[in-house]
């Protein structure tokens, strides 16, 4: 079991060939509703590999919720450890304009996720072979939850994004950190084949197109991702986290492990939306042939 402990948006998505200025109402062209937060993002991209999947996180008592614990649970995710609040459904509002993007998250629900929920769902952690973690809900949780998987020697790979809500001690405390390249600078200040050689075996940094390094002890491995014509890069990072969660779970080394995320995430960028281009384990494995 892998258990992903993060966050459950609705994205609301607006296209439009006209900004508005202010105080100004313009008709935009677009207007569509995507199951989104990396949480349940990198959960679905594990999940539709075969992982079995739970998810601790929590929903609003509204239609949003509704529907976004509905999408897991189609995904096969146990949805157990959701919890429902009084507080709204996380949303992220994101405004398409030309080959800009402006987004504005509202955390919502997904910042009551705390120290009870993680002790309501302990039997969840502790059966699980890997933990799974991103930074989209409150950071004292993250804490509590590296302390008690580190009492129970149970791994966790932190996708440590957005990076600034990054804590500097929390890369004693985890087993893989796997942050793109500019969260990478962004948290440690310096380039990120400095920061790789540093952490062995343990950081693993996404180049975007250009694949994806981790140092194994004597040598920076860059494994190259498949060319591919992308259209929405969207999720990328997310189908790599669940990708490598999936694989490194069932036995493969790192370095396996990466070259699998790379396949999946690559096949990802070739449709629209994060998880609609999410692969099946067919499509990946055709893909590494
Ligand atoms: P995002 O925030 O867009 O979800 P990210 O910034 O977290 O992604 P990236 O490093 O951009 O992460 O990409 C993650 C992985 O996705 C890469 O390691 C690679 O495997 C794959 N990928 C990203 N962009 C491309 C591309 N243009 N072509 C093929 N694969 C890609």
């Amino acid at each position: 079991m892998i258990t992903v402990i993060g966050s459950i948006n609705m994205d609301l998505v607006v296209k439009t060939a006209i900004y508005p200025k202010q105080g100004e109402t313009v008709l935009g062209d677009l207007f569509t509703t995507v199951p989104g937060g990396k949480g349940a993002n990198q959960a679905v991209a594990a999940a539709r590999l075969g992982s079995a999947v739970g998810m601790i996180g929590a929903v609003g008592n509204d239609a949003f919720g509704i529907e976004l614990l509905n999408n897991l649970t189609k995904e096969k995710i146990l949805v157990e450890g959701v919890g429902k609040t009084n507080t709204a459904t996380g949303i992220a509002n994101i405004l398409l304009h030309n080959n800009d993007n402006r987004i504005i998250v509202v955390p919502g629900a997904n910042f009551k996720v705390d120290r009870e929920m993680i002790d309501q769902n302990i039997e969840l952690i502790k059966a699980s072979k890997l933990i799974m973690l991103q930074l989209e809900i409150p950071v004292d949780t993250i804490d509590y939850v590296l302390d008690i998987c580190g009492q129970l020697s149970i791994p966790v790979l932190l996708n440590p994004a957005p990076a600034r809500n990054f804590k500097a001690d929390w890369i004693h405390n985890v087993t893989y950190l796997t942050p793109n390249e500019t969260e990478c600078e962004e948290i440690f200040g310096s380039d990120y084949e400095t920061v790789l050689k540093q952490y062995p075996h343990k950081v693993i940094v996404t180049l975007g197109g250009e694949g994806a390094a981790y140092f194994n002890g004597e040598e920076i491995i860059k494994i190259p991702c498949c060319k591919t014509n992308a259209v929405d890069t969207t999720g990328a990072g997310d189908t790599f986290n669940g990708a490598f969660a999936h694989a490194i779970c069932g036995g493969k080394s790192i370095e396996e492990s990466v070259h699998f995320a790379n396949a999946a995430a690559s096949i990802s960028v070739e449709k629209f939306g994060a998880q609609g281009g999410m692969p099946q384990l067919s499509e990946v494995n055709e893909r590494l042939k």
